[in-house]
């Protein structure tokens, strides 16, 4: 069984064989819109879940209308492209699924976006974590501010967006932080460089609003209804100063690559008692069954790959 294959114009072949010339306008642009999702692989039932794969690519289709991606696939044709790669590609531990929608044309000096052709892209990895910790993450608060809705529209994954993160998550890992907090232009939270942000303080959990600028996460969504509905914790979205982030009981980030992690330490200063917190764990042992098809509530948001 192949392991490296991609989907490429249309036909799945050798990841070697999907090739990009030069000239496309992405490359130059940031002119695209990607997805990051995860395929979990269950040891027991021998089989890989890939998780609430529908809403990414409901995301995806979002950000493809914003940027006048016209891609010939609906969210349904790019399940089923996905479910085929996976099968195709053999792969039996997690996985990072990348799908890519992007300005395709071979047309550097234009900016009209009306003007330009698009295609559609997928590849996968093997992917254990993305954040290495040994129980909680040491953080630090940006000098790079998130971008604004009225730059770039950040509830979506545009590529080109990502250059902001970036900026954040390299200056971050240089001075030896895990992460990169980052605050909206008017000094809000807002989310770290590639995870939606939650607060936990006298038993309530706060997140700052997806108008602060942050992305409209997945996980966030996951992590509200799991606090909701199994722990009967009551989240409140609604703006967040950063001095609240260093008084809290526990701090958490979310996100497809990240899963739940909890945050130990930002700008120096010590969260709770410096571990991942009580609330933080609940969320994230439900979280965790949740993504391998393990609990009996959320199995709709999983999709079988290999037995399906
Ligand atoms: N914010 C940003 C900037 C991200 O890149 C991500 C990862 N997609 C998230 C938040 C978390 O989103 P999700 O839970 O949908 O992966």
């Amino acid at each position: 069984m192949s392991s490296s294959l991609a989907f490429f114009k249309g036909k799945i072949l050798p990841i070697e064989e999907a090739q990009v010339n030069v000239m496309t306008h992405a490359l130059h642009y940031g002119t695209a819109v990607f997805e990051g999702i995860r395929g979990n692989w269950n040891k027991d039932q021998k089989e890989l879940y890939v998780f609430r794969m529908q809403e990414h690519y409901e995301r995806m289709k979002q950000g493809c209308s914003m940027l006048m991606l016209d891609i010939p696939y609906s969210v349904e044709e790019l399940c089923q492209i996905t479910l085929e790669l996976i099968k195709k590609c053999g792969y039996q531990e997690d996985l990072y699924i990348r799908p890519l929608a992007y300005k395709s044309d071979e047309l550097v000096a234009n900016l009209k976006l009306q003007e330009i052709g698009s295609d559609f892209t997928l590849i996968m990895v093997p992917f254990g974590q993305y954040l290495e910790t040994d129980g909680a993450l040491n953080c630090c608060t940006s000098s790079w501010r998130r971008v604004d809705d009225t730059n770039v529209p950040p509830r979506l994954k545009i590529s080109g967006t990502y250059v902001n993160g970036i900026l954040a998550k390299t200056e971050a890992t240089l001075a030896g932080f895990d992460e990169a907090i980052m605050l909206t232009q008017d000094g809000f939270v807002s989310e770290g460089s590639g995870e939606n942000i939650f607060v936990v303080a006298d038993n309530h959990i706060y997140t700052p609003p997806v108008s602060d600028s942050n992305l409209a996460g997945i996980t966030r969504d996951s992590a509200i209804q799991i606090a909701r509905s199994n722990l009967g914790l009551e989240i409140i979205e609604r703006r967040i100063r950063r001095s609240e982030l260093y008084l809290a009981d526990e701090v958490f980030l979310t996100g497809t690559a990240a899963h739940i992690q909890g945050i130990g330490r930002l700008d120096n200063r010590i969260i709770g008692d410096g571990n991942k917190g009580l609330i933080t764990s609940k969320i994230d042992e439900i979280y965790q069954q949740a993504i391998r098809g393990n609990h009996k509530d959320y199995i709709h948001w999983c999709t079988s790959a290999l037995n399906h």
